[in-house]
């Protein structure tokens, strides 16, 4: 699904039917108390692996216990892959969400709620370069956030959530995903209850790192 998504909304950016968004490319917003928390009642947050990694070290607790206490699982039959979502905050409000709308975990939040208003494809093409988009995301109606004279670049905006840093290891998954579906034929041979025992590995990033031989340093 993470991948799904990101690749429809790639093949809307190349059509046109969504424009992309350079870099320098100019836009107002900033959050308002008037519409705090909002955002974060009854929304789909796709989490990848390093969502939950961050989250869970903010808590205090393992990558695998987030998974079974904060998140769903589900499994997309179009690209045979398993994928995860914020439980609560799918189902009403985010229960990091504080009585006056703020985010509990604001330094640890997901990638998809830090770049919000900007979201970002990765497509890897068949030789394995690697393209990037940026666009502007849907606006919701109840959110002020536009409505003010705030005004950022993309580059700065991304820079002022500090999404570098988690967009070196979200694009690490696709691009593991990306294998397991060009190089594995992993659509062949996955299906629900394969994912179900693969969860743990794909999703739990303490094991994933060890699998990578990633130094908790990335
Ligand atoms: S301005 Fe938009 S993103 Fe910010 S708190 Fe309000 S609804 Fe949420
Ligand atoms: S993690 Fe924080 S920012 Fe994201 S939906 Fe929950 S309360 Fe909102």
């Amino acid at each position: 699904m993470l991948y799904n998504y990101k690749q429809e909304i790639m093949n809307k950016l190349d059509d046109g039917s969504i424009s992309g968004l350079s870099m320098d490319h100019q836009f107002t917003f900033e959050c308002k108390t008037a519409c705090m928390g909002r955002c974060c009642n009854s929304i789909t947050i796709l989490l990848d692996p390093w969502d939950i990694e961050i989250m869970a070290r903010q808590l205090n607790i393992s990558g695998r216990e987030f998974l079974a206490e904060y998140c769903k699982y589900d499994f997309s039959p179009e690209l045979k892959w398993p994928y995860v979502r914020l439980k609560h905050a799918e189902d009403g409000p985010c229960i990091f969400m504080l009585e006056d709308g703020r985010c509990e975990i604001y330094s640890a939040r997901s990638r998809n709620c830090r770049t919000y208003p900007i979201g970002r494809a990765v497509r890897f093409e068949q030789d394995g370069k690697k393209i990037e988009r940026v666009f502007m995301v849907d606006k919701m109606d109840f959110c002020l956030g536009h409505k003010c004279e705030k005004s950022w670049t993309v580059k700065e905006w991304l820079d002022d959530a500090e999404c570098e840093k988690f967009y070196e290891l979200s694009d690490l998954y696709l691009e593991l995903i990306h294998y397991a579906t060009s190089q594995l034929n992993s659509r062949v041979w996955m299906n629900r209850n394969i994912a179900q025992m693969l969860m743990p590995l794909l999703y739990g990033p303490d094991l994933l790192r060890n699998k990578l031989g990633l130094s908790e340093d990335i």
